[in-house]
């Protein structure tokens, strides 16, 4: 079987599916791996290294004229689609919850469509699979350095001739995965760190960290199903804003990373909680989407100063930003997810699978993902194929 690297073409996406590190693992499964000419540039892995780790480089149109399955870090774009084969099958990060139509696509053209975003997190043997995790680590980690960046004092605490400069003192909303990232890395680089969250079982990962949790007195617990958060009701969400805005006033930094599955990203900070923070104060609002993020007046892909001094970053493609070290763990965890999904060979799918049946979206020309199948019937509107 034959699988194909692709290289990403989304604005801004520097990640590629698989490194070269990863090649042998599955030439030694018995797979043949071809990469598309350039496919690693991007992340600084030469067509060479490659080529000596096994692997065959090849043009676009041989590559999706022979390759059985065909391995992406973001959706293929409106050109890939127009190669995709019937038989086909695309490994990667689909989006099928906020894209649909995409799958629709895929489904229509024969194509099995297999995204890492459904993969069921919480069991042991999914870890090594879990590419939201990986990316969202990076990203965590990297937010925390375009804050320090964009913030125009220093992160830690320094005593020299010319003065004390205090550290920052920043907060973390929303401490999932990238907000412990974005936490651990703060705390290193020498802020005073705070963290918030509706789950409640996030108190003891962020003192863990060494940073304050913050518990508002209006407490509203949303844990929802498998971890994640669920979305609140307005009152309660009333409630949570008015309250945090106390908190954001006496922070110097703010990171957001806020998100509820299959929504849009929660405002957490209001208009009015950015006009109570000082002139020279950062925002990196990780939330930020074409839909709204986590900041009001928020900006997705771009940098607002507000006109209290207050600078909002609408923070794209941060994991894309540090390309190396993501494409690094992504190509373990899409390796991880092929093999799994392959038996003699072959790609062998099987929805009965418990993590097949999260990751499997369109199979034999149909949607057989339940929750996208079930979004497509509400809301039926063609694909952008952007
Ligand atoms: P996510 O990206 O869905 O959301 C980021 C954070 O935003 C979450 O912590 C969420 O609780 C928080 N949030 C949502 N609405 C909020 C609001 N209104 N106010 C404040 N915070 C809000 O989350 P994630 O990083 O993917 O992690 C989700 C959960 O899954 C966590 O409990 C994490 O520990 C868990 N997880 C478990 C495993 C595992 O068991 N192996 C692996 C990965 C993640």
């Amino acid at each position: 079987m034959k699988v194909a690297v692709v290289k990403e073409s989304a604005p801004g996406e520097r990640r590629v599916a698989l490194v070269p590190e990863t090649v042998p693992r599955l030439t030694q499964a018995g797979l043949e791996v071809l990469v598309e000419a350039g496919a690693g540039d991007g992340a600084w892995f030469p067509d060479s290294a490659y080529t000596a780790a096994g692997a065959a480089v090849t043009s676009t149109e041989e590559l999706y004229a022979t390759a059985d399955v065909i391995l992406t870090v973001t959706r293929p774009d409106a050109a890939a689609l127009k190669r995709l084969r019937s038989g086909q099958a695309v490994i990667g990060m689909l989006s099928p919850l906020t894209d649909p139509h995409l799958v629709s696509d895929l489904a229509a053209a024969g194509v099995t469509a297999v995204s890492l975003d459904g993969l069921p997190r919480t069991l042991s043997r999914t870890q090594v699979m879990d590419a939201l995790s990986s990316q969202a680590n990076v990203a965590g980690y990297k937010a925390a350095l375009v804050a320090a960046d964009a913030y125009g004092r220093f992160f830690p605490l320094l005593i020299t001739a010319a003065g004390t400069a205090r550290p920052a003192k920043l907060l973390v909303l929303g401490t999932g995965v990238a907000g412990l990232q974005a936490i651990g890395t703060a705390r290193r680089l020498g802020a005073q760190v705070s963290g918030y969250d509706v789950r409640p079982a996030s108190k003891g990962e962020v003192e863990s960290l060494g940073a304050t949790y913050i518990e508002l007195t209006s407490a509203v617990s949303a844990a929802g199903e498998g971890g994640y958060a669920r979305e609140l009701t307005a009152e309660e969400r009333g409630a949570q804003q008015a309250e945090l805005a106390g908190h954001i006033a006496r922070h110097d930094v703010v990171i957001t990373t806020a998100q509820v599955p299959g929504r849009r990203p929660p405002l957490l900070v209001t208009e009015d909680a950015v006009r109570q923070m000082s002139a020279g104060s950062v925002i990196v609002d990780m939330g930020a989407s074409p839909l709204g993020g986590n900041v009001a007046g928020s900006v997705a892909g771009e940098t607002v100063v507000t006109a209290n001094g207050v600078t909002i970053i609408g923070a794209q493609h941060l994991a894309a930003a540090v390309p190396t070290a993501a494409s690094n763990a992504f190509s373990r965890n899409i390796s991880a997810l092929l093999l799994h999904l392959v038996n003699e060979g072959t790609l062998a799918i099987d929805t009965t699978d418990e993590i097949q049946a999260g990751v499997v979206v369109t199979h034999g020309g149909e949607v057989v993902h339940p929750a996208v199948a079930k979004l497509l019937a509400a809301e039926p509107t063609p694909s952008q194929g952007n």
